[in-house]
């Protein structure tokens, strides 16, 4: 039997926080591994424009996961581009376990696997998905060029991939349930001033319709008046929020109704040495910012964590065959 890796920290996950956690983790001189099943940079990657990343005016997504990334690795980050199937906690250590049958143990494992598109779950929306049904403006607005897209959502990120679209496309409706918007104050304000976007206050969409050239119109409900309508348009963009991608949390950690992992201010979850961070984590802000500073605590709460298993055994003990 082959030996199995045995690391100080496994991260799984590397959006900002999974990237930011790796730089404190190198710096703490643990012995740490990065696993990413896709690319770095995680939701950040499909953000046109961060404006609030301090010391960036303006930089988009791309560039600063770029960062990130370039920063990680002059500290000689190890990432491995794997996916993670599973997580067996123990007592004296934990085994993470990838698709290709590799496996690794660690004392600590900090999850940052973010979290994906909420969906509307309405007729058309999967069926269509590529087809004019999109979740990310950066990715698919060039295909609307001069064309109709309505947007649903009434959040920061609704608003944002709205202004993002309206630079291309000839039209676009922001589809909102209630009459108030939730996206901050600075939004709402750029939104006012683009006359391309048209706000279809308290409406849902209940249906998207295609033709053979791909999505052509859209059922929607009144949510006030009760009243059914049709609107013509060439694609819908979805933002209405996230769902955690909690595939990989172990059974026995404490987690919320909506499936987040409930932690300490230390990162940690119910189950020593296993952390969450991020997107992936309950909490009430979720930006860039607040996934980056999770990284950081969850990093150097991992290293008082992996310090005090260490104590009192010889490290040669804890390679495990
Ligand atoms: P969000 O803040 O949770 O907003 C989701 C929006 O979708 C809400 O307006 C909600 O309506 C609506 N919605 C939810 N489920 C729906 C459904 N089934 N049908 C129709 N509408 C539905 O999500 P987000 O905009 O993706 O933002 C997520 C987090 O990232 C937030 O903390 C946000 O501040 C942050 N963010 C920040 C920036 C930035 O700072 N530049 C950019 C993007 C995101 P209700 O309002 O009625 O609940």
């Amino acid at each position: 039997m082959s030996e199995i890796p045995f690391y100080d920290t496994v991260i799984i996950g590397g959006g900002p926080g999974g990237l930011t956690a790796g730089i404190y983790a190198m710096r703490a001189a643990m012995k740490t591994v990065l696993i990413e099943k896709t690319a770095s940079g995680g939701q950040m990657n499909l953000s046109d424009s961060v404006e609030n990343w301090p010391g960036e005016e303006h930089i988009s997504g791309m560039d600063l996961s770029n960062k990130f990334l370039e920063h990680a690795k002059s500290y000689g980050l190890p990432i491995i581009s794997g996916e993670v199937t599973a997580i067996d906690p123990s007592l004296s250590f934990h085994t993470v376990r990838l698709a290709d049958g590799t496996a690794v143990n660690c004392h600590a494992v900090i999850l940052a696997t973010g979290g994906s598109p909420r969906q509307l779950g309405i007729l058309g929306e999967n069926k269509y998905y590529g087809n004019g049904v999109s979740y990310c403006a950066v990715c698919d607005g060039f295909f609307f060029t001069d064309r109709t897209v309505v947007v649903v959502g009434g959040g920061d990120s609704a608003v944002e991939e709205s202004l993002y679209l309206a630079k291309l496309a000839k039209k676009v409706y922001l589809a909102h349930r209630r009459d108030e918007l939730r996206a901050g104050r600075l939004l709402q304000q750029r939104l006012q001033k683009e006359c391309k976007i048209e706000v279809l206050w308290n409406t849902v969409l209940t249906a998207i319709e295609a033709d053979a050239d791909g999505v052509c119109s859209i059922d929607m409900k009144d949510t006030k008046a009760g009243g059914a309508s049709k609107l013509a348009t060439d694609g819908v963009f979805i933002f209405i929020g996230f769902e955690p991608n909690n595939g990989l949390v172990p059974a026995g950690v404490k987690t919320s109704r909506e499936g987040y992992v409930i932690t300490n201010d230390k990162c940690e979850s119910s189950i020593p040495g296993i952390f969450a961070i991020g997107d992936l984590r309950e909490k009430a802000i979720r930006q860039i910012i607040t996934a980056a500073a999770d990284g950081c605590i969850a990093s150097l709460s991992a290293a008082h964590f992996v310090e005090t298993q260490k104590v009192g055994k010889d490290a040669c003990e804890l390679t495990v065959v």
